[in-house]
């Protein structure tokens, strides 16, 4: 189908979610050619960027057709679209169902001829660069040794993280993302005494075509995956409101809480990096966001056992919040497009514990009668369901609840939860109609499946 390969893990990585994935359970109800085969498209898609990019809009300040049509209008002025004959205009497309969400198809993997001289960039960068950006002079780690700004160079993302910081060239394993002009010359790029910023790379003839959203209608349009958006609705905060948003850098989804809730009560955005949290407060201010309050925090110690005191900054006394979201640190599996993770089954086994503690604050922090949603951005058992099982046995004030909307598959088998609790859990599970989707079908039917792989879950406390 593509150039790129499936994804690349450790082999014990590998190993792991490949129990998960053939667990008893499964195995027991789909069999283990059928568990095997989702395995394998799993690995596959995950490599791949979503065939659609979603925006969430500001609908707090302007309605959003009045948004659809300038996104419309910006996105024209962008060279690449007027130039691309495949791709002759643009059409945002709403979400039928969820009314700040936007489409955009992208286009891809196109057929794009491979240039002689050879921009290497580091996989994060890589992957960015599928989902439509631009390269950034930090990204670069290897360029030809006498480019010049205005050269043609072929892009390629160095999978393992071997390639040397200024090499002229590489031969490990890399994976080509596109075309593009160089903005700078190799000397600007990688200079010692300042270190160059700025786009270094102008992607013109990339593998995947998507627009670029640098600078385009900053307050009005935010780049989202769509099952993030998800969870601020499951949330579903409304004006006035006390809200504690535990793990929030970049600010994302606080963000979207504030404007759902018409930035009218208070959202509490914790983050343990304080560089992050101006990161926050960045994209509150864009946004005209006036709602949120962000302070560097260790959630886990957010809860007080003083008695109520008058300062509204943490730790916060038990039982403060109307609502609380925990989007927690994950390993991130469900992240699309993840060429190669060099992580090890150490590190993805890290996560649960620390998991557990933030849920245990988070329960003491919630309100009786509060709503606690649970998501991660990872497709593992021990983060997801196996959590929402613990937490029920370990809370019995917690119930599950029906999420709206609901437009992810259920929970997976194998963590011994109901077939009806199974029914009240959202997991987006790409890798289920991996291959199945025509590009042609309409983009809201692609954008439901072709998601991210990512898990909510939605507690009352009684
Ligand atoms: N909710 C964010 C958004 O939508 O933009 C993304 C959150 S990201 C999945 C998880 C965040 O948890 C990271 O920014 C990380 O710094 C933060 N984090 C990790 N451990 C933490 C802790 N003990 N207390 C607070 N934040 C923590």
């Amino acid at each position: 189908m593509s150039a790129i390969p499936r994804i690349s893990l450790k082999a014990e990585v590998t190993e792991h979610l490949r129990s998960v994935f053939l667990n008893k359970e499964v195995l027991a109800a789909v069999g283990l050619q059928e568990a095997e085969l989702r395995f394998q498209k799993l690995l596959t898609c995950l490599s791949h960027p979503p065939s659609y990019t979603c925006v969430r809009a500001s609908t707090h300040l302007a309605p959003l057709e009045g948004i659809r049509l300038r996104l419309e209008e910006e996105l024209k002025k962008q060279q690449k679209w007027i130039s691309s004959p495949e791709q002759p205009s643009v059409h945002v497309a709403p979400h039928p169902r969820i009314t700040d969400v936007l489409l955009l198809p992208v286009d891809g993997p196109r057929q794009v001829e491979q240039l002689s001289s050879e921009v290497v960039v580091g996989a994060q960068c890589g992957s960015a660069v599928l989902r439509g950006a631009h390269v950034f002079a930090p990204g670069i780690i290897a360029s030809p040794k006498y480019m010049k700004a205005g050269d043609m160079v072929s892009v390629f993302s160095d999978l393992e993280g071997r390639c040397t910081r200024g090499a002229t060239s590489f031969q490990g394993n890399k994976v080509f993302v596109g075309n593009g002009v160089a903005e700078m010359d190799r000397s600007a790029i990688f200079a010692t005494e300042t270190p160059a910023r700025g786009v270094g790379v102008q992607m013109v003839d990339p593998l995947y075509q998507s627009p670029s959203f640098d600078g385009v209608l900053p307050s009005l349009v935010f780049l989202q995956n769509l099952p993030s958006v998800v969870v601020g609705h499951v949330l579903a905060p409304r004006p006035g409101e006390w809200i504690l948003d535990m793990c929030a850098a970049p600010g994302g989804k606080t963000c979207h809480i504030a404007a759902l809730m018409g930035d009218k009560g208070e959202v509490v955005a914790l983050d343990r990096i304080q560089n992050k949290i101006d990161r926050i407060r960045q994209n509150a201010q864009m946004l005209s966001l006036q709602s949120i309050k962000a302070y560097c925090f260790n959630s886990t110690q957010a809860v007080s056992d003083e008695p109520k005191q008058e300062a509204k900054g943490p730790p916060f006394p038990p039982e403060s919040f109307d609502r609380v979201l925990l989007d927690a640190p994950c390993s991130g599996l469900g992240q699309r497009p993840n060429m190669a993770s060099t992580w090890s089954l150490k590190e993805i086994c890290s996560y649960p514990p620390l998991q557990r503690k933030l849920f245990q604050a988070a329960v003491r922090l919630l309100k009786k009668g509060g709503v606690l949603v649970y998501s991660t951005c990872t497709v593992t058992l021990a983060e997801n369901e196996e959590q929402v099982a613990w937490a029920l046995n370990t809370f019995p004030c917690l119930t599950l609840q029906p999420q709206e909307p609901h437009i992810g598959a259920e929970g997976m088998l194998g963590a011994g939860l109901s077939p009806e609790q199974l029914c009240l859990l959202q997991r987006f599970s790409p890798e289920v109609n991996w291959d199945q989707i025509e590009t042609t079908a309409p983009l809201a039917f692609r954008a439901d499946r072709d998601t991210i792989g990512f898990f909510i879950a939605k507690f009352l406390k009684t």
